[in-house]
């Protein structure tokens, strides 16, 4: 039968196009949860909001709506924001540089998984974040828990903003992909830990094919 699949890790391992492939090769549903804590932050971020005043992150909460549609050109599913695609924007470096603060905001938290959990209440599910296999889904039959040395995640990062004609320094990467893994870490709101339940990927050394087999087989199992 169909089952859950979490896979939580660090920053830029390559989460959610693993997840995405592993989804299609199992006619799974994939649900990148990070895209919408990335959506809540441009909504800050857009309203002037400051995630550190409870005032405004009531008021964020109030006018935020995040959904997902599929793209019927290229099949992908895309991120809106108060109904506009903000699927691109979401990824640049001005959002990767606030995100892990808004998503330290307890009330935020709260909301986006509350969402989560209601749009992977059936079976057939691959969600990507960092507190899938803790929070989210903890019954989650299979939890895989994701690492990389920062070095290669920030070159892949690097390349895949790249293919979207967004040249990033290398070093300015691997800050923030190392800075939102110490804040993501650390938080006391749902910290990214690894499960004991939780398989251990490292895929430092595995090419992409390679990490998604690696998953589809722990699914078929
Ligand atoms: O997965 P992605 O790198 O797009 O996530 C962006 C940020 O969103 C993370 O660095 C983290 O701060 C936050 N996040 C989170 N919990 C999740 C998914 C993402 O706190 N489940």
């Amino acid at each position: 039968g169909k089952i859950v699949i979490a896979i939580d890790g660090y920053s830029g391992c390559g989460k959610s196009s693993t997840a995405k492939a592993v989804a299609k090769a199992l006619g799974y549903t994939y649900i990148d949860s990070g895209a919408m804590y990335r959506a809540a932050t441009l909504h800050f971020l857009n309203h002037y909001l400051s995630p550190s005043v409870p005032q405004e992150v009531d008021k964020a909460l109030k006018t935020l709506d995040i959904s997902f549609q599929i793209n019927p050109d290229t099949l992908r599913q895309e991120t809106y924001l108060n109904g506009l695609l903000v699927e691109d924007e979401i990824r640049a470096m001005r959002v990767s540089e606030r995100v892990s603060e808004v998503a330290a905001v307890k009330e935020i938290r709260k909301a986006l998984v509350a969402q989560q959990q209601k749009l992977g209440k059936h079976k057939g599910v691959v969600m990507d974040g960092r507190d899938i296999g803790s929070v989210v889904f903890p019954e989650a039959e299979l939890k895989v828990f994701m690492t990389a040395d920062l070095e290669t995640r920030a070159a892949r990062r690097q390349q895949e903003l790249l293919e979207k004609g967004d040249m990033v320094d290398l070093k300015e990467i691997q800050t923030n992909l190392s800075e939102r893994d110490r804040i993501d870490s650390s938080r006391a709101e749902s910290p990214l830990i690894k499960m004991n339940d939780a398989v251990e990927i490292d895929t430092t050394n595995l090419t992409f094919e390679e990490q998604v087999a690696q998953i589809v087989h722990l699914a078929q199992k």
